[in-house]
């Protein structure tokens, strides 16, 4: 796969690497077969190929994780299934784990805030800055009425919020 990085982005070591992993997918889709989460919902963006191409452009561009790239991130059961029909021996394992990674970097804490920032972040179209912080069950299906996409990030530690 054809990659973008800059010369200033790959001085960052875990961009090297998925850099060089990167270029060893040739996008054939093959390990969407032995994917779980592709299986069951049949969403591109739920399976290997999908997501490896939302980090990628995470990372080459620097985006902000939307709540939409989180949720498809998140959805990633980490049983590398994927890895064991690969042609090209793509290590899926550090492209996931540099994703979430670079997640939980860019997004800020907001806390117990969560539920109100998400809504002036969704009203407010000006504002497009990534955000992760509390929020009751409750809070988050009314959220998810008001059409404001909120998804679970399971991997941040909670305890040290
Ligand atoms: S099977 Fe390997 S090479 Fe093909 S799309 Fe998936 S990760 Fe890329
Ligand atoms: S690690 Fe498992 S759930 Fe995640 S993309 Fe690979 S096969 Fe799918």
């Amino acid at each position: 796969m054809q990659t973008n990085f800059t010369e200033e982005q790959l001085k960052l070591k875990d961009n090297k690497s998925s850099e060089k992993i990167l270029k060893k997918c040739v996008h054939c889709g093959m390990c969407n077969a032995t994917c779980p989460t592709f299986n069951l919902l049949g969403d591109e963006l739920d399976g290997p190929r999908g997501r490896i191409y939302l980090i990628q452009d995470m990372l080459e561009n620097e985006k902000k994780p939307t709540a939409n790239v989180v949720k498809h991130i998140d959805r990633c059961l980490s049983c590398y299934g994927c890895m064991t029909t690969c042609p090209a021996e793509v290590n899926y394992m550090h492209l996931i784990d540099h994703g979430r990674k670079y997640i939980e970097k860019n997004c800020e804490d907001v806390g117990e805030n969560f539920p109100h920032e998400a809504r002036s972040i969704h009203y407010d179209k000006k504002t497009s800055k990534g955000i992760y912080g509390k929020a009751t069950p409750e809070e988050a299906s009314e959220l998810l009425e008001e059409g404001i996409e909120v998804a679970t990030i399971p991997w941040v530690d909670k305890s040290e919020n």
